[in-house]
């Protein structure tokens, strides 16, 4: 097992992120390991830890101005063992190799606890979409599109949304892939809902967060009503993780994005969540908007050089961070237990640093990792390619119903996971082997390919 990691940081000693989401899952399934020779014999953890295949592509494209740039696009295609590769593309700055390849091996667990035959894959660019003009962003995504489409396709590998790519930007790509491929067909999820999208599917991550922090909160009797809650990020999924902590009778004090938060003691509201999502996806604007139009709220500015996050010293019963990767640190982890934390829900994909997690493990805290948590969103992506091969579109009931009933057997299954391996209660554990197990199950019946 060292030895796998130890290999695997030498071929790619920059991919941080990367081995840090290896390093999680390899000492999760080291039980599994033992008890089975086989996945020993077979080079198990060698090939789970190698993309299937990976594709670096110039991006090239010219702004309002006429004056070229050029950015580098990816598609990490990880592992097609469960279904055709499926999983994100982020448009960030911070977007390199190893940030993709740590997203798609997350993407290759999460996707097998969902239930949906998808095999795992993700995405993107490091185009940064802040302050550009929807000109500039759809002559990015056609030119992105005018290589990616040719490794694509609905039953080999279907691109969606993730941080900088959301409806705008999946309507740009597919527009330009159904240009070139001369075929209207279900390629990528996160469509609009008239012309292929699915019911629910805007909603699902943020949803799918909330209905699973309730069944963690159900095993000790408890419910969200009235529970303070503290959410990070003000994209998709803090948009939606909000809507429905609200709905359930939580209050949620915060919001944030790279640049602070505000923090609103009264609460933020449906009316004022109105206010975030038109800010948000149609303005575009900052977080700090939200002071001004609420006066009553704090803004605080927080710089990235900043060692910990002021937002996760506010007392709460609930932590949902649904920003970015390693947003908590373990100083982070330190405020919230002391601010009387209870449950901490992973929105975004990892992100909560190792050491942070060990502080909320050992302390008994409710602790649900991105890949069970925030596996929703993909789960209705499965559900959007379902009812694009049938050409049909299902009832907002029947996909929310459906993703309730995926989010309640996520969780039956990552419990059923950690007591069969003696760690009860550990969803971290639970959430890896339960995804490994099933997915290297599929490769060896598929042999050595
Ligand atoms: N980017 C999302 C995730 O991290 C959704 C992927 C999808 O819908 O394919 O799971």
């Amino acid at each position: 097992m060292e030895n796998t990691i130890e290999k695997i940081r030498d071929k790619d000693p920059e991919q941080k992120e990367f081995h840090q989401a290896v390093d999680e899952v390899i000492h999760s399934v080291k039980p599994v390991l033992d008890r089975n020779f086989e996945y020993r014999q077979q080079g198990i953890l060698e090939r789970i830890t190698e993309p299937e295949r990976v594709i670096m592509f110039r991006v090239p494209w010219m702004d309002d101005d006429g004056q070229v740039h050029v950015n580098r696009g990816f598609r990490v295609e990880m592992n097609s063992a469960l279904g055709p590769y499926k999983g994100g593309l982020r448009f960030h700055a911070s977007v390199n190799l190893g940030i993709i390849k740590f997203l798609a091996f997350e993407q290759v667990f999460k996707n097998s606890l969902t239930t949906l035959s998808m095999g795992g894959g993700k995405g993107g660019s490091d185009f940064d979409p802040k302050g550009k003009s929807d000109n500039e962003v759809m002559r990015f995504c056609q030119s992105f599109m005018m290589e990616l489409y040719r490794h694509i396709g609905p039953n080999t590998d279907v691109p969606a949304g993730d941080i900088g790519v959301g409806a705008r930007e999946i309507g740009y790509l597919f527009g330009m892939y159904k240009k070139l491929k001369n075929e209207f067909t279900g390629v990528l999820t996160g469509k609009s809902l008239a012309w292929g999208g699915s019911l629910i599917r805007p909603e699902a991550t943020g949803y799918g967060v909330v209905y699973l922090a309730a069944e963690m909160l159900q095993t000790r009797r408890q419910t969200l009503e009235g529970k303070s809650c503290l959410v990070s990020g003000s994209g998709n999924v803090a948009q939606f993780t909000t809507e429905k902590i609200i709905e359930l009778g939580g209050k949620v004090a915060t919001l944030s994005d790279s640049s602070g938060y505000v923090y609103d003691e009264a609460g933020i509201d449906a009316e004022k969540l109105a206010f975030v999502k038109e800010l948000k996806n149609i303005r575009r604007g900052r977080i700090s908007e939200y002071k001004e139009r609420y006066p009553e709220a704090v803004y605080i500015p927080v710089s990235p050089e900043r060692d910990y996050n002021p937002l996760w010293e506010h007392k709460a019963d609930c932590a949902f961070p649904c920003a970015t990767q390693n947003e908590i640190n373990a100083k982070d982890a330190s405020h919230l237990l002391s601010g009387g934390v209870a449950l901490v829900c992973e929105g975004a994909n990892m992100p909560t640093i190792p050491e942070a997690v060990d502080i909320f493990l050992d302390h008994n805290i409710l602790f649900a990792p991105g890949k069970a948590a925030n596996a929703g969103g993909v789960a209705v992506s499965g559900l959007e390619m379902a009812q694009n091969s049938m050409r049909l579109s299902w009832p907002r009931k029947e996909v929310d119903d459906r993703l309730k009933q995926i989010m309640k057997s996520i969780h039956s299954t990552c419990l059923a996971a950690s007591s069969e391996y003696g760690v009860e209660g550990n969803y971290v554990a639970g959430a890896n082997i339960a995804g490994f197990v099933k997915v290297v199950n599929a490769m060896l019946d598929q042999g050595l390919v």
